[in-house]
């Protein structure tokens, strides 16, 4: 399937910073609190001059509103190690799809920045492509559909007039049926389905980079695109699973590197 390049911002490093994190897919969540705990510690610990998060920090964000109204407190728990990381170190927030509705609020409550996804960082005389990855898995139709429709503006803004906790039993319904539609798909042997690998490249060649960093689909790897272009994708985080999925991708001078916690 063909598709246009998307516009690509590009945010350039400051001369200062020394390391940069990237993580994604941390999908927190009220019941998984050994993985908020492990995030925590990491966000409060981390050396690194920034921290970019490359989409679905939550598992669900249905409104900034929810950071003071949602009556569990896990948003606001979440959004306090979010502001306590701002308070420290530069924080950068790209949306997923589970969490694009993380709105300027909670940007101007953390100190964070939103990211256009995609984003070019210039660090250090290099150049690196950073996306969610969701936009680019074009072979999945149906999901494309769906992304079309709750990234238009309207669909967006008659989402946040709802009641908040309408917008809540809809989001719990959209991940039954994604959940439902994952073991369909697993137990019809049907693999998860990919990054086109030609649309990557596009989007390389249009950016000028050579490496593109993404998250999203959970398959921590390094694929090589051809003529010296690649994908780096990030883990997910699972601090319950066996061994944990917990990891940080972390970028000085001399390159990349992917550290395990815990
Ligand atoms: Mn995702």
């Amino acid at each position: 399937m063909a598709t246009a390049v998307p516009r690509i911002a590009e945010l350039s490093a400051p001369a200062a910073w020394r390391t940069v994190d990237f993580i994604s897919d941390i999908h927190l969540q009220a019941s998984e609190p050994a993985t908020f705990a492990a995030w925590h510690a990491y966000m409060s610990g981390t050396s690194a001059d920034a921290v970019f998060i490359l989409g679905d920090l939550f598992d669900v964000w249905v409104g900034d509103d929810a950071v003071d109204g949602d009556p569990s407190g896990f948003d606001a728990s979440c959004a306090q190690v979010l502001q306590k990381t701002g308070e420290r170190l530069a924080l950068y927030v790209m949306h997923g799809n589970r969490d694009f509705l993380a709105g300027p609020a909670l940007m101007a409550r953390c100190r964070g920045t939103l990211l256009d996804d995609p984003t070019l960082l210039d660090f250090a005389g290099q150049r690196w492509l950073l996306s969610h990855g969701d936009a680019l898995c074009l072979d999945d139709v149906d999901y494309m559909r769906f992304r079309g429709e709750v990234r238009s503006a309207a669909w967006q803004q008659a989402f946040l007039g709802k009641p908040l906790a309408e917008r809540q039993a809809i989001a719990q319904g959209l991940r039954r049926q994604s959940r439902a539609q994952h073991e369909k798909r697993r137990l019809s042997g049907e693999t998860y389905i990919d990054v086109n690998a030609g649309a990557a490249r596009q989007w390389l060649q249009a950016a000028g980079a050579a490496t593109l960093i993404h998250g999203h689909t959970h398959q921590p790897a390094v694929h090589q695109l051809g003529d010296g272009l690649q994908r780096v994708v990030l883990s997910d985080w699972d601090a319950a699973a066996t061994p944990p999925r917990l990891e940080v991708l972390r970028l000085a001078a001399t390159g990349l590197q992917r550290l395990p916690l815990g």
